[in-house]
């Protein structure tokens, strides 16, 4: 047997209504903020990773699915969607026709990382970018769409980690400095913090070794060396999130590596999915749109797992969906009749009606069970005596009462399902 792929995952019918429903609130919520869908490509040139993620990162250097395609291009399944927005916008000169852009995402990504619970290799988030504008209200807009969603959805269990990088020269004052602690504490790093000793000394921040974190508890703070500019931004944006009823902690730990992050960086975690608690990160990235070749304009942005986020709905026993339900089943009694059955059948589907019908042949028992498996609200006898009246009978399934209907009043019949 041909078996899915490691680390995907089929979401199937029964589990379509949870999937709808979040992306009715993701829509829902980000219109009114006022950001508009995008949809880009699943794959892009590897390029545009490599330099939008940054080569040092762990998805470009280890977990991108990359290929060369038939022409001998190397073609990259995209890991994350941030990337393709900037590129977008740059090629389509979208900062001409308005000065602040601002674009949310729903869709798959692809990472080759180890499954395990909350972790796959296609995997979707929603997102939101907003391109062209330096306002700390935006850093802190993101932490609340991000917060709003989530709790619209009735989590509870959650936390939201901030944390201001300030800007690249501050931070390569404040590297050296902790270069300098570190080489106290080289020999006791675990080898891979060494190696990021020499390529991004900041990620050592992010090491899960016991030791290296009772290091990193002792290491000097960024905070203490951001500038009176940096700190103004990030003062906004946490009065901005009191104001708006958030409650944060800062969470000096939380580093981005890459030269293009400044100011905010953010995270949402659940205590309700086990290790992998993040739910949502974000955060502010001016040098970006730069680095991939357009203007040199600011942007910030935030992305979420919908798996991870289902998984902490069920976690928490929340997200209790009405069950489907279909207007009507018709139940043909007489073989001979189903013509009519389907006739009335397309008649009230095209009228929004939900209907369905007999396929297979089968008894009259076996449709009231299909029916009721659909959990009918009505279920309409066609082809008994009635018929040589031109009538059939509509039964409604939550009282038990029912009435003959005339197959020329389809209006009665609508008006009926309709109450
Ligand atoms: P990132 O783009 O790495 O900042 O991830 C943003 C969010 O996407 C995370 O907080 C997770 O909720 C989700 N996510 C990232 N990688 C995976 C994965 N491999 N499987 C499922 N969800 C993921």
């Amino acid at each position: 047997m041909i078996k899915a792929i490691t680390g995907t995952k089929d979401i199937l019918p029964s589990e379509i209504s949870k999937w709808y429903f979040l992306e009715s609130i993701v829509k829902k919520k980000l219109s009114n903020f006022n950001y508009k869908e995008i949809r880009t490509p699943i794959f892009e040139n590897t390029t545009l990773f490599a330099r939008g993620i940054g080569e040092g990162t762990d998805i470009v250097s280890k977990e991108m699915y990359t290929f060369l395609d038939r022409s001998g291009e190397s073609i990259t399944l995209r890991p994350e969607l941030t990337a393709s927005v900037v590129r977008a916008f740059i090629e389509h000169s979208l900062e001409k026709k308005q000065s602040l852009n601002k674009f949310f995402y729903i869709g798959p990504m692809f990472r080759q990382e180890r499954p395990q619970a909350g972790r796959y290799r296609q995997f979707h988030q929603f997102g939101a970018e907003a391109l062209g504008s330096n306002d700390p209200l935006l850093d802190a807009e993101m932490i609340i769409i991000a917060y709003d969603i989530l709790s619209e959805l009735g989590l509870k269990n959650l936390e939201v980690k901030i944390n201001s990088l300030g800007v690249p020269s501050e931070r390569e004052v404040y590297k050296n400095e902790l270069k300098e602690y570190l080489k106290n504490h080289f020999s006791k790093l675990s080898e891979e913090s060494k190696k990021r000793f020499n390529t991004n000394v900041l990620r050592i921040f992010d090491s899960k070794d016991e030791r290296d974190i009772e290091i990193m508890k002792k290491a000097p703070l960024l905070i203490n060396y951001l500038n009176e500019e940096s700190l103004n931004h990030f003062e906004v944006v946490k009065s901005t999130l009191k104001n708006a009823k958030i409650n944060f902690v800062v969470d000096s730990s939380l580093v981005r590596g890459l030269d293009y992050y400044t100011h905010t960086t953010f995270e949402i975690v659940s205590g309700s999915v086990g290790s992998q608690s993040a739910l949502c990160g974000g955060g502010r990235y001016n040098g970006l749109i730069k680095e991939l070749g357009g203007s040199d304009l600011p942007g910030v942005g935030f992305a979420a797992g919908m798996e991870r986020i289902l998984l902490a709905c069920e976690n928490e026993n929340i997200l209790n969906l009405p069950e489907d339900k279909i207007d009507l089943y018709i139940v043909t009694l007489d073989k001979s009749k189903s013509d009519i059955s389907y006739k009335i059948a397309v008649e009230l589907r095209r009228k929004n009606k939900i209907v369905e019908l007999d396929y297979l042949s089968r008894s009259v028992k076996a449709q009231m069970r299909e029916a009721n498996k659909f959990n009918a609200k009505f279920v309409l006898f066609v082809g008994g005596e009635e018929l040589n009246n031109n009538e059939v009978i509509l039964k409604n399934m939550i009282d038990g009462t029912q009435e003959n209907i005339s197959l020329s009043d389809i209006d009665k019949l609508l008006y009926k399902l309709g109450e």
